[in-house]
């Protein structure tokens, strides 16, 4: 007899498993992820920082409401800390100065303790940072994530709830047929399931194409880091990044995470980064600071996948019934995804959208809202990792 699940949830990164853990309260549930391990694409490489002034007004509104998940984590799922302090710092030179000052301006409206800072308290926070940066502003709320100890508490509150886990398992096809459907992996495995939930990342088209439901452009981009020994101590620097994002750099455990910041078109694969970008990366890192590393100590890259409004999409596709959406999580899907996944399954079991979340209608989120967009590039807005 097949397998019968009220809810199969495609992907075992952040998404997926966050969404499983809201889902497993109200039905039985069935994470896939084509992957020996869980968490090996996007969310194995993240820069783990949370920042309240980051992506747009949706975005914000879901970074907030996630904050007290990380600050005091149910004692059920974790007994770790999953955030510790870190704050940001975003820096602008002469010519981005006017930038800098409008997006205080829009900052300091959603984030109360963001403050302007200049030169002398550049010097004082990041002493490796080169003069050039007259001004910038530190946000001291934002926090560093564990995002291993953050994956592991949504693993363990899916299966406390009594959902399952299967790794290696690819999913090839599915058919909706009598109100469910009818899932054929790649193993040659089916399963029975009501409610299909698509958290597949950069293959989120991929997956809806082999269950008949729409393809909605899904755009990933692939991002390189750099890991390089600053032969200083860095660990009490904040995360700091340009205001013209060309640059982000990370305290990493003693080394540094330096990113260019790019954004370069890629398939879903397995990324892997080019010579290029960890030459622009290096180039930048010496430009804007007074750091000369003699070794690089790795090097990586992960798809950051929007669609072009860059915001995620979030609940029923426009035309299959039964598959809902979970993707586009964009450069934020860490910090977004506790308050991301109670969204989602309200939007799953058809419950009222949770009540810290006032600003949010379902059609700011539908995922048929992208269907004009399809050819759009997607929008260049102020964002920083
Ligand atoms: C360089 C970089 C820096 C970042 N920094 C931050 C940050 O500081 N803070 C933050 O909040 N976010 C950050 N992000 C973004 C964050 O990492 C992502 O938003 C998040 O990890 C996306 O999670 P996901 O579960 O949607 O995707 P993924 O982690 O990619 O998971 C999707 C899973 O689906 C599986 N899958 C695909 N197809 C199938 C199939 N057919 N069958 C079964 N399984 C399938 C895949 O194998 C994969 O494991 C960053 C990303 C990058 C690349």
């Amino acid at each position: 007899m097949k397998q019968s699940f009220d809810f199969l949830v495609v992907g075992g990164g952040i998404a997926g498993v966050a969404v499983a853990s809201e889902l497993a309260r109200h039905g039985s549930v069935l994470v896939l992820e084509r992957e020996r391990s869980l968490a090996y694409h996007t969310t194995g490489r993240s820069a783990a920082i949370s920042m309240e002034s980051y992506g747009n007004a949706l975005i914000r509104e879901l970074t907030c409401a996630s904050r007290e998940f990380f600050e005091k984590p149910p004692a059920e799922l974790t007994t770790d800390a999953l955030s510790s302090p870190r704050g940001a710092l975003i820096l602008g030179d002469e010519p981005n100065l006017d930038k800098l000052r409008a997006r205080y301006g829009v900052v300091k409206q959603h984030v109360p303790s963001a403050r302007w800072v200049e030169r002398d308290e550049i010097a004082g926070m990041a002493p490796f940072m080169e003069q050039k940066w007259i001004a910038g502003i530190h946000e001291p709320s934002a926090f560093d994530l564990d995002v291993h100890a953050i994956h592991s508490a949504f693993l363990r509150g899916t299966r406390l709830r009594g959902g399952l886990v299967r790794t290696d398992a690819e999913i090839a096809s599915a058919e909706r047929q009598g109100g469910a459907w009818h899932v054929r992996l790649v193993d040659g495995a089916t399963i029975l399931a009501g409610t299909i939930v698509n958290a597949a990342g950069a293959w989120a088209d991929v997956v809806a194409q082999r269950c008949g439901a729409t393809t909605l452009g899904i755009k990933p981009l692939l991002r390189t880091v750099v890991v390089v020994d600053p032969e200083r101590s860095v660990e009490h620097c904040p995360y700091i990044g340009t205001v013209d994002e060309q640059l982000f750099i990370k305290p990493d455990v003693g080394r540094l995470m330096v990113s260019p910041c790019d954004e370069t078109p890629s398939d879903p694969c397995d990324a892997l980064p080019e010579e290029l970008g960890v030459a622009i990366a290096m180039d930048r890192l010496e430009s804007a600071t007074t750091l000369r590393p003699k070794r690089i100590l790795n090097r990586w890259a992960g798809l950051r996948v929007f669609v072009p409004d860059r915001t995620p999409l979030v609940g029923a596709d426009p035309e299959a019934d039964g598959f809902i959406w979970c993707a586009a999580l964009g450069g934020y899907g860490i910090q977004t995804a506790p308050a991301m996944a109670r969204l989602c399954a309200a939007l799953a079991i058809g419950d009222a959208i949770p009540a810290d979340l006032p600003h949010i209608a379902a059609g700011d989120v539908a995922p048929g809202r992208v269907l004009g967009m399809a050819s759009q590039q997607v929008t260049a807005v102020a964002e920083l990792h």
